[in-house]
């Protein structure tokens, strides 16, 4: 499902984020060492090969809603986004740090003069964010940025599960 706010198209679709071939920039949910891991970061660097765990790591280490890029090697993208998603708790930092990691992801996208970006849910994996609340805050957090959008024209949630890509085209459609 899709949404227009101003110029920028937010879509959700269900997917594998390493096959968006059409999209600029896709987004890592990593850790903080930058490393490689599990999930969704384990597709991503299986699919980029060796060399993005080294420009990677030459980055880190970054903090819990902090981003960096780098190129995206063999991975049909111009650039990848590694954001440091934070482990879920109810201290009142953590839906703060979610909500930076796409912003912060977003103005990266933005300095690169990307068309395009896709995400996935971060923290909502391993870092167990439950599905409804990191839904609400990543949409949230795209359309606030959509009025300020400059190159960006579309943004996809590419979520790896039904029962994700429910969560965030719920949280999309009810979007005010
Ligand atoms: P985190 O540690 O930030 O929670 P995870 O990788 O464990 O990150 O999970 C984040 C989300 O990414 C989960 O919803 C998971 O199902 C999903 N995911 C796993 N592999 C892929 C993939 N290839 N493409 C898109 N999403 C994926």
């Amino acid at each position: 499902m899709q949404r227009q706010i101003g110029e920028l198209v937010i879509e959700c679709v269900q997917g594998d984020i390493t096959r968006q071939d059409d999209i600029d920039v896709i987004v890592n949910a990593a850790n903080k060492q930058l490393q490689g891991g599990g999930g969704v970061d384990g597709a991503i660097h299986r699919a980029a090969g060796p060399e993005l765990v080294k420009a990677s790591k030459a980055l880190a280490p970054i903090e819990a809603g902090e981003a960096v890029i780098t190129e995206a090697f063999d991975l049909p993208n111009n650039w990848v986004v590694h954001c440091a998603g934070p482990v879920y708790s109810h201290n009142a930092e953590v839906p703060k740090q979610l909500a930076a990691c796409y912003r912060n992801a977003l103005a990266l996208a933005e300095d690169k003069q990307a068309a395009s970006i896709a995400f996935p849910a971060i923290s909502a994996g391993i870092y167990g964010y439950p599905l409804d609340k990191a839904g609400a805050i990543a949409v949230q957090a795209v359309s606030d940025h959509a009025l300020a959008a400059l190159s960006l024209q579309r943004v996809r949630f590419v979520l790896f599960s039904e029962e994700v890509y429910a969560a965030f085209s719920g949280a999309l459609s009810e979007l005010s």
